[in-house]
């Protein structure tokens, strides 16, 4: 019989399986190759009719294990600098292994009070860690996106309210736009959080003065002036992902304080850099936001999927997200409803990750991290500096190294797509992993460094295997072009 009742008896095993394969995996996680090679055809494998008859639990974790060792992307290992991608530390993937086994459900205190606690907790001791403010308070959401949208959430709200009207309640159709004010860092995933909430994204102004992006402070102060005292939404960078740069974030909150807008600060990665004093004058102004989301399967390095979202004024933390039925606790409750702050209802015990690792390393652990990462980017950007075959297109300020291959003689009209191969090269060796991206009008690479185990011995990888693939590339160029036409 194949009923999950009548086969209880193999839970034990199974755990000790799953144990063993887990240990396995990450003890090579830092050896193997990031993507094994002919997991796309072992991959293409999997699947077809329904098994009708189970096999048991044994032999399908059996087989997972399989697939995980064959196809798995060991992007939570340090030599994945493609994306911004921590991985987890040992605290915080036992503390997800217990979120599976308890399987707590934070809707609301009276479901789950360990969990709600705890992310009472875990949200305090993230705000002390990031240096905000007391009065801010938040939620746990599934990621950076998330707690962008529940910020963005909140200031659409508060800005609906100033023009008469509840965006919650009345829906935004026939109302006026809300004007959302920022630089061209904003993310990508800002402008998808303002298309799901009815703002939309062709409402929003970017105000670069230049082709990195960078704010246009000037152009801001005049945006906001114009709007005669009506209610805006200014979204602040912290973090951007070609350069990890930042928007000058004190400037911005100086005019949002002056015109009386919300200032939203994004800060998926870039909050980390308020956790060492050598990096916290980047995010200087976060503190004076009404709204700052981060998030955590980035550089806390716990597990995905997890992000915070931080707000301010207490009244503005449910309005979106509150919902009612007979059964579900009343809004006035006296104690926590976790699932009025957030998108999700029924949701993961988050916070027992982010708890666990937090104790576990501490204010000064994270500190260390962060300070190591520095250390790995700078060496990195001058590693870079330093091979004649390879350019910096940027400082780099916090833990993102942006740079192309330029190899010498090769015309720069041709650098782009000799970059683009490059890249294809680099994920197709599968040593170790990073992304191409447009900087300034150029294809350059753009490693980010967020992962606990990175060393800086990683980063010289991806330098000694960019130059071998890229010296390889030139040697199967046909020679005329090399000369030009
Ligand atoms: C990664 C990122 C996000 C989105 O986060 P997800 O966890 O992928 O949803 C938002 N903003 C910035 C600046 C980011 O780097």
């Amino acid at each position: 019989m194949s009923d999950p009742l009548d086969r209880r008896d193999e839970l034990e095993r199974t755990l000790e399986l799953a144990a063993a394969e887990a240990c396995a995996y990450l003890t090579g996680v830092g050896s193997d190759l990031v993507q094994p090679p002919g997991s796309a055809e072992l991959l293409a494998g999997v699947g077809g009719e329904l098994p009708r008859h189970g096999e048991g639990a044994p032999a399908a974790i059996t087989e997972l294990a399989r697939l995980a060792r064959e196809a798995a992307t060991r992007s939570g290992g340090p030599r994945f600098f493609h994306f911004v991608t921590g991985g987890a530390t040992p605290a915080a993937l036992a503390a997800d292994w217990l979120t599976s086994t308890l399987d707590q459900n934070v809707v609301a205190w009276v479901s789950s009070p360990l969990g709600t606690r705890l992310e009472q907790v875990a949200i305090d001791w993230l705000r002390q860690l990031f240096r905000l403010p007391e009065e801010f308070d938040g939620v746990l959401v599934t990621g950076g996106t998330m707690a962008n949208f529940t910020c963005l959430a909140a200031a659409r709200e508060w800005c609906a309210e100033r023009a008469g009207f509840s965006g919650a309640e009345d829906g935004l159709a026939g109302s006026p736009q809300i004007p959302v004010l920022t630089s061209g860092y904003v993310h990508a995933s800002a402008m998808k959080s303002l298309a799901l909430l009815g703002i939309g994204r062709a409402n929003v102004r970017r105000l670069a003065r230049d082709a990195r992006g960078r704010l246009d402070l000037g152009a801001l102060a005049d945006g906001l002036a114009s709007l005669d005292g009506g209610p805006a939404i200014v979204i602040a960078n912290a973090g951007e992902v070609n350069a990890g740069d930042f928007d000058p974030i004190d400037q911005m909150a100086d005019l949002a304080e002056r015109y009386g807008a919300w200032l939203h600060v994004d800060g998926a990665f870039g909050l980390f850099a308020r956790v060492s004093p050598r990096s916290q004058a980047l995010a200087a102004g976060s503190e004076r936001a009404s709204s700052v989301s981060a998030d955590g399967h980035k550089w806390l390095n716990v597990p995905y999927d997890c992000g915070f979202a931080f707000i301010r004024d207490d009244r503005w933390r449910r309005g979106s997200f509150t919902e009612q039925a007979d059964y579900l606790p009343p809004l006035d409750s006296p104690r926590p409803v976790f699932s009025y702050q957030a998108p999700e209802s029924s949701r993961r015990a988050r916070a027992l990750a982010v708890w666990a690792t937090l104790r576990a390393y501490g204010a000064e652990g994270y500190r260390a991290m962060v300070e190591r990462h520095l250390d790995v980017a700078a060496h990195l950007a001058s590693r870079v500096d330093a091979e004649p075959a390879f350019e910096l297109l940027a400082e780099a300020p916090l833990n993102i190294v942006c740079f192309r291959w330029r190899p010498p003689g090769v015309p720069e009209e041709e650098l782009d797509a000799l970059n683009t191969q490059l890249g294809e090269a680099l994920l197709e060796d599968g040593r170790v992993f990073a992304g191409t991206t447009m900087f300034e009008g150029r294809v350059a690479f753009r490693p980010a460094i967020a992962n606990w185990q990175t060393r800086e011995g990683d980063v010289d990888v991806l330098v000694d295997v960019l130059t071998e693939l890229g010296e390889r590339l030139l040697e199967g160029r046909p020679v005329e072009s090399l000369e030009g036409p």
